[in-house]
């Protein structure tokens, strides 16, 4: 078995066995590395083209009832401060998000019982009154069937649930008082209402071995979601995990790429992990095959509190400043910024959906430094 030549399978079928993506895995060295992201790349351009989309970050409560051991924001962390956005907040982030260009929100918190589906219902057909073409995208953990129900008939478009690990027993080790397999239902029962899902997983968590990353490679393949969400693991402070050394950028990078060619069609974030481990993270992120950056929208005075793990960059930045510095990212790694909503083009095609540009209102951003 050769690398090169199961990453020309990969870009020709793209599929490889479990063998074959164990074997890329432990022999890569930098010179395939660079064949792979190429690889990677041109998938890319003949889905996507240079363009890269833009997602309006909105972190809205930094509550959580789970204990997930990485995670800065988990019930057991007591040096969390705490807080949540008021709906009049959330919809002043949505307004600010439209006047920059966002089409495209995202609405992340911590599991919290707070936000009941009678509020969330109420968030998003109030987002949805002030922007109607604007997308919805929900990220706030496992909830009921019914729930998932009701927030999507208020008009949510897109849920992002990582799963985090496709390996049971790390699941099961890194979230205690949670089930792998509600976790994978959830999923399920998210594609079946109709949103468009976004599963994912953490690189370089604690434990975690090259099989653990081809399941989660094989996984994604196999639930063909419309977006995957792979950052490393960055340890924060007040975990458990706080002593251990935190996911690398090659390694990352290795998996978007894997992924890129597993799933031609898929929206794949440069996150803000990435940029936070290395000061290029996200434009490695973008040249290995990624196409969705989240910039964030957050009142300043709530985004450190926001802390999932140290070092998290853009916590001081207004959302205008981001909106530039993200621009200007993209443009010198090569790329376009695309103002539109951003629909995974499989599913814009097969629900009909419009993906021409808005006319853009003529974003005014010389203001910013
Ligand atoms: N509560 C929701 C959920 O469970 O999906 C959304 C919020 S959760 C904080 C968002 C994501 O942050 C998780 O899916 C996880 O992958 C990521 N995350 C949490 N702690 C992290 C850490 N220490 N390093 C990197 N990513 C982390």
């Amino acid at each position: 078995m050769k690398v090169r030549s199961i990453i020309d399978k990969l870009y020709k079928e793209n599929n490889a066995t479990s063998e074959e993506l164990l074997f890329i895995l432990n022999n890569l060295n930098p010179e395939d590395k660079e064949y792979l992201v190429e690889k990677a790349h041109e998938t890319r351009m003949r889905t996507y083209g240079d363009k890269v989309y833009m997602r309006g970050l909105i972190e809205f409560t930094n509550y959580c009832v789970r204990n997930c051991v990485y995670c800065g924001i988990r019930a057991e962390n007591k040096d969390a401060d705490r807080y949540r956005l008021t709906e009049e907040q959330i919809l002043e982030c949505a307004d600010l998000g439209d006047s920059l260009g966002y089409k495209t929100y995202v609405l992340q918190g911590g599991e919290d019982p707070y936000f009941t589906d009678e509020r969330m219902v109420s968030i998003i057909k109030n987002i949805k009154k002030r922007h109607p073409k604007n997308a919805i995208t929900i990220s706030l953990g496992e909830r009921s069937y019914e729930s998932y129900e009701k927030m999507f008939k208020a008009g949510a478009d897109r849920y992002l649930l990582r799963h985090e690990t496709a390996s049971k027993e790390l699941y099961d080790k890194l979230h205690p008082n949670a089930t792998f397999e509600n976790r994978r239902k959830c999923l399920g029962d998210l594609k079946e209402i109709g949103y468009q899902i976004g599963a994912g997983f953490m690189v370089g968590i604690p434990g975690q071995t090259n099989e653990d990353l081809v399941k989660d490679l094989l996984y994604v393949k196999e639930l063909q979601p419309h977006m995957c969400g792979i950052g490393p693991f960055i340890p924060h402070k007040d975990t458990p995990l706080k002593d251990y050394e935190g996911g690398s950028l090659e390694d990352t990078t290795t998996m978007l790429a894997l992924i890129r060619l597993l799933l031609p069609a898929v929206l794949l974030p440069a996150t803000t992990a990435l940029g936070s481990i290395d000061p290029q993270g996200r434009e490695k992120g973008i040249k290995a095959g990624g196409n969705v950056v989240m910039p964030n929208l957050s009142p300043t005075n709530v985004r450190e509190k926001y802390s999932l793990y140290d070092g998290k960059i853009c916590t001081g930045d207004e959302a205008a400043e981001c909106r530039k510095c993200i621009e200007g990212r993209i443009n010198r790694a090569g790329f376009k910024v695309e103002i539109t909503r951003g629909d995974n083009v499989t599913f814009a095609q097969e629900n009909n959906i419009d993906q021409k540009p808005e006319p853009v209102n003529n974003i005014n951003l010389s203001f910013v430094k």
